[in-house]
């Protein structure tokens, strides 16, 4: 038998490092947790969710899936959003996808992954709807990227359809859902300014989070091929404000 000593000692010291920093911190977080703010990510290894953002055990809770997907016929991830909206009361929601994206990049491709492929089938609805807004970038790894900001504004867009969320928006509880994708090779979390604070806000954000890959289809069809997408970014941010 295969034991994971390597994993089980640095979990000890992982745990007497912060008990030295805070002797109670364990003891106190074992009564209860009072996160303000509610993670939907990507499963990938690369993601770590707490580590991002710089958060501590209780300060985030956390669901994530294969690609970030919001489905509304998903208990697993409904079942999250309610405890985190009802019970925990948190605050901010953010749905995080990430550049390069496996999911998103094997549903681009027409070939078979078994499974999964039901799984993605809602990547590929968000291709289908978004096909001519795509079809501007023909580098495929640009391609790729700017599904994956469609993926976190559909998906931000269905967390603020859930009956979970409109329940707590007419109940005049305070709740903003946000859309954010991660880069891998910088560590950097590009805020996709998807931002809905009540469901009269939500079609408006979800507009003005498309209009900006729109503008960044305008900018990147006049820029050289290959340019930076942060850069763009920043231009299309500068063009908004
Ligand atoms: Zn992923």
């Amino acid at each position: 038998m295969k034991r994971l000593t390597q994993l089980l000692d640095s979990n000890r010291q992982w745990a007497e490092q912060i008990s030295q920093d805070d002797p109670h911190f364990f003891e106190t977080l074992a009564q209860q947790q009072a996160p303000e703010y509610l993670w939907i990510g990507c499963s990938d290894s690369r993601v770590p969710a707490n580590e991002i953002v710089g958060m501590l055990p209780g300060e985030l809770f956390v669901h994530r899936n294969v690609s970030n997907l919001v489905i509304h016929t998903d208990m697993n991830c409904l079942s999250v959003i309610q405890y985190a909206v009802q019970v925990l009361k948190v605050k901010h929601i953010m749905v995080v996808g990430h550049y390069g994206c496996g999911g998103v990049k094997a549903a681009l491709e027409s070939s078979r992954h078994g499974l999964i492929d039901n799984w993605l089938r809602q990547i590929r609805k968000v291709n289908q709807k978004h096909s001519e807004l795509l079809s501007a970038w023909d580098h495929s790894h640009q391609q790729l990227d700017r599904l994956c900001e469609l993926n976190v504004i559909e998906q931000a867009f269905n967390v603020c359809e859930t009956t979970i969320i409109q329940d707590a928006w007419a109940a005049g509880q305070e709740i903003t859902v946000h859309g954010w994708i991660y880069g891998l090779n910088d560590g950097l979390v590009n805020d996709l300014e998807f931002n809905a604070s009540e469901d009269a806000e939500v079609e408006a954000q979800y507009n003005l989070a498309i209009s900006k890959i729109e503008a960044l289809r305008q900018l990147a069809l006049v820029s050289e091929k290959g340019h930076n997408a942060r850069n763009l970014w920043d231009r299309v941010r500068q063009l908004f404000n």
